[in-house]
């Protein structure tokens, strides 16, 4: 018998087992909301980044239903090629214009955003400062750049200052961070950034991922609620989270936007965001546009939820708003806990490594504006009867 190239990915896998790694994939019915059906176990749903509720909405629905029936489902090849859709045409104009920008450019994910305008955006003979705790796909898109990336300590600005002032003779800088962390929940310093990219002569890139929709007085993310937007000159944010669908954009001015289409390769060489995806994102921007109070009421229930957690004595982050990451420490220990809430009726996910650092697993708790009080009391005594 000759011997089989991919055996060792069996040892791999029962490695991964042993120390609390492997992830097994479930399945869920119906739509994603607040409360579903997860592997057949009903449960009350913190594990979705749907945070305002969105993801089953009848109207997102309805719009891509509509956009289907006109102008059917697939976008056939990448917008270069066969040009863009009217609803993805209609789309870009409305995240500019929700955005303040020129102009706004979608991509088929926000991963694909961020792994493909970083090297749009700097090359070989560049830098890119990156936080250390800056989501994989900004990870990735800093790999593929081929530019000297520096990762600076989480949020420390004082240290990135140093790496800037020390880094001379490059071509081009890019500074380039989360606007609100994906596992921590906290925000980044966007003013003391931006304040550093003008005086450092440096472009500044936000992922505003998680933040689109719930920061912000009209709902653009962190840097509008943190009085920052003036100072970034390239945004990225994600369809998929709060606007409740499927697909990422980048937002800025209109000769960036234009370098982008002809240079990101995850844009040139991809297909087009399908038009009922377009459509149902423009419905999500109406309803974001429409319904401030979703935003604000999902902040206030989110501090009172981490109120609640902190007097039980958990380990909480520094979390600024609907995420909020109750460490653990080891894997094993948050797997446990994840079962034990399900094994209650409420679904939130063990977060471990790589996700986060090692010895910083933990619980990710994603709050909703479709969560119910009953749900969230549920939560909290729920969690108070596995914190004794
Ligand atoms: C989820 C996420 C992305 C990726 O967005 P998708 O649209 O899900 O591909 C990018 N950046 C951050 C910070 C994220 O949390």
């Amino acid at each position: 018998m000759p011997a089989d190239p991919l055996a060792w990915l069996d040892a791999e896998l029962d490695a991964l087992a042993r120390r609390d790694l492997l992830r097994r994939l479930r399945t869920y019915d119906g739509p994603q909301r607040s409360a579903f059906k997860l592997d057949n176990r009903q449960v009350v749903n913190f594990g979705s980044n749907d945070y305002l509720g969105l993801a089953a909405d009848g109207r997102l629905a309805l719009a891509a239903a509509q956009a289907a029936n006109e102008q059917g489902f697939g976008a056939g090849a990448s917008p270069l090629v066969v040009g863009h859709s009217r609803a993805l045409e209609r789309l870009e104009l409305r995240l500019a214009e929700f955005e303040g920008t020129e102009a706004a450019l979608v991509f088929a994910s926000g991963f694909a955003a961020n792994s493909g305008v970083i090297p749009a955006l700097a090359a070989e003979g560049d830098a890119v400062y990156s936080d250390a705790l800056n989501h994989a796909s900004i990870v990735d898109g800093c790999r593929l750049s081929r530019a000297a990336v520096y990762v600076y300590q989480h949020a420390n600005v004082a240290a990135l200052e140093k790496m800037l002032q020390a880094g001379r003779g490059f071509r081009r800088r890019l500074i380039v961070t989360d606007s609100l962390f994906s596992m921590d929940g906290d925000l980044a310093p966007l003013a003391e950034l931006a304040e550093l990219a003008e005086r450092y002569d440096c472009m500044l890139m936000t992922d505003e991922a998680h933040a689109t929709g719930v920061f912000g007085r009209q709902g653009r993310g962190a840097a509008e609620h943190l009085g920052a937007e003036a100072g970034v000159h390239v945004r990225v944010g994600t369809l998929s989270k709060a606007l409740g669908g499927m697909g990422g954009f980048a937002a800025g001015r209109r000769s960036l936007i234009e370098w982008l289409a002809n240079r990101a390769r995850s844009y040139v060489f991809s297909t087009a965001l399908p038009p009922p995806a377009a459509a149902a994102a423009v419905a999500a921007l109406d309803i974001v546009r429409d319904e401030p109070a979703r935003r604000r009421e999902l902040l206030a229930r989110s501090a009172d939820l981490l109120g609640r957690l902190r007097v039980q004595g958990w380990r909480i982050g520094p979390t600024a708003g609907q995420i909020i990451p109750v460490i653990v420490g080891e894997s094993a220990r948050a797997v446990e806990l994840s079962a034990a809430l399900a094994a209650r009726g409420f679904w939130a996910p063990a977060i471990r490594p790589p996700s986060v650092p090692d010895g910083e697993a933990r619980l990710r708790i994603s709050l909703s504006w479709a969560h119910d009080t009953e749900m969230i009391d549920g939560l909290v005594a729920s969690l108070g009867e596995l914190a004794m």
